[in-house]
């Protein structure tokens, strides 16, 4: 399982301020069990998004978001309201945001930050990857997690010793960075780019201390090696 909380929305009508309209994504899996994306959240975040002033052009909550064929036959019924919205909010964690951004030619914003429970993984196959930092960057890259997907986790860009489109460091793996700029250019969000990265909070990439103290983290940590007598 992967935990995820919803981010405050403060945050979240900041990345619609230039949209009019919106679609909100939930998901029945880990996001449901988090209490951050399932159908209850999502009718509640239309609420927010309406008092707000924002249209909301529809919601679906599909079982799990880090399935990308599920996204899409998902979302096969709803093609008229995905038109209509300028962007899509997904209330889940980061690896199912990713996977949104890779199967929908949309603008996809995360609406959720992805918790360290201390290495539980589980539940998806696709290639995306997510750190569980705590702080969720993916508005900012087109839905490509800077963390997993550049091999150095640079958060404000490239670092320049790409070669071919593929990284200095592992020549098997195409730069994250490059894949970033794609999706950003083909989605017409260049401009992203420019935004001011935060250093990251390492407190939040933390496992959080009542996370420690589970049953459940427990049970994820390495057996300890006896000593010979
Ligand atoms: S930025 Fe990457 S590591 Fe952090 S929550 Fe989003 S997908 Fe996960
Ligand atoms: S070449 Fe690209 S993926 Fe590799 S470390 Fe540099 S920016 Fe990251």
């Amino acid at each position: 399982m992967i935990l995820s909380e919803q981010k405050p929305f403060d945050e979240i009508i900041a990345y619609l301020e230039k949209d009019r309209s919106v679609f909100v994504l939930g998901c029945n899996g880990c996001a449901q069990s988090s209490g951050s994306g399932g159908p209850r959240q999502v009718e509640e975040m239309k609420q927010k998004l309406t008092e707000a002033g924002k249209k909301v052009t529809g919601t679906k909550v599909i079982d799990f978001l880090c399935e990308k064929a599920l996204v899409k036959s998902g979302l096969k019924g709803k093609v008229d309201q995905l038109k209509e919205a300028d962007a899509v909010l997904v209330l889940t964690c980061g690896i199912g945001v990713q996977a949104v951004a890779a199967a929908i030619n949309k603008l996809v914003y995360p609406g959720c930050n992805t918790v360290n429970l201390g290495g539980s993984r589980g539940e998806w196959e696709g290639s995306e990857r997510c750190n569980e930092c705590g702080q969720c960057l993916l508005y900012h890259t087109g839905g490509i997690c800077p963390l997993t997907a550049c091999t150095k986790s640079l958060v404000s860009g490239a670092c320049g010793g790409a070669n071919h489109g593929k990284c200095e460091i592992s020549p098997d793996r195409d730069c994250g960075w490059e894949l970033i700029y794609n999706r950003l250019k083909a989605r017409g969000q260049l401009e992203r780019l420019a935004d001011i990265m935060k250093p990251l909070d390492h407190k939040k990439i933390m496992p959080r201390p009542e996370m420690m103290s589970t049953p459940r983290y427990a049970l994820e940590q390495p057996e300890k090696e006896e000593k010979a007598p």
